[in-house]
């Protein structure tokens, strides 16, 4: 089973988090490595925004968003991980620049971007994005991968929200293999331990 994708507006989000992840063609792959990138990214997602036009402290603040949005998602699967404190908080120095403001158009008070270039705008709607998603819990859902060398960011829709890994054939899998050998270590190491009293 490959990554499962989040309900809209959260699958912007994830395609945002999946520009990098560890397993991208083996190595780590960057996939926001210019303005350029970036502009290609916000056309992706329907947002009209030529090259030239994206600067490089857009760019800057589109990957604190982005990073400080996976170290938020990777605190939905595993209690016991590491937050990445670093991340969280270049995006809430970054987040001044991101405006938002209440609007009663709609039937729900919602969050919209305030005036800004449309790399900005962009972000500040993902950002705003995730108030309405944490109401409906579509937000827990989103998570990262637990697994170190991937955290790709997936939707996790089993019944009981419990999933871990991006893909249990990909990460799952490996992380099991790693906890065998590591208990087989364990137990052939205490083995030995007590082969040596033995002979003692
Ligand atoms: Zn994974």
């Amino acid at each position: 089973m490959s990554r499962a994708d989040a309900p809209a507006p959260l699958d912007v989000v994830q395609d945002l988090v999946n520009t990098w992840f560890g397993r991208l063609s083996g190595g780590g792959d960057e996939g926001l490595q210019s303005p350029a990138d970036l502009a290609r990214w916000c056309r992706k997602h329907g947002v009209a925004v030529m090259d030239e036009a994206v600067t490089a402290r857009e760019l800057e603040l589109a990957l604190a968003v982005r990073e400080g949005l996976r170290a938020a998602l990777a605190r939905h699967n595993d209690a016991a991980q590491p937050v990445d404190e670093a991340a969280l908080g270049k995006l809430e120095e970054a987040a001044p620049e991101l405006g938002l403001r209440v609007s009663l158009i709609d039937d729900e008070p919602a969050l919209h971007p305030q005036d800004g270039s449309p790399v900005l705008r962009m972000m500040a709607a993902l950002l705003g994005a995730a108030v309405p998603a944490a109401r409906d819990r579509t937000w827990h859902r989103l998570k990262v991968c637990r697994e170190p060398r991937c955290r790709a960011a997936f939707y996790d829709g089993s019944r009981n929200a419990s999933g871990v890994w991006c893909s249990m054939s990909a990460c799952g899998t490996a992380a099991k293999q790693r906890a065998f050998v590591e208990r087989r270590r364990v137990r052939n190491a205490a083995r030995r331990a007590a082969g040596r009293e033995d002979h003692a």
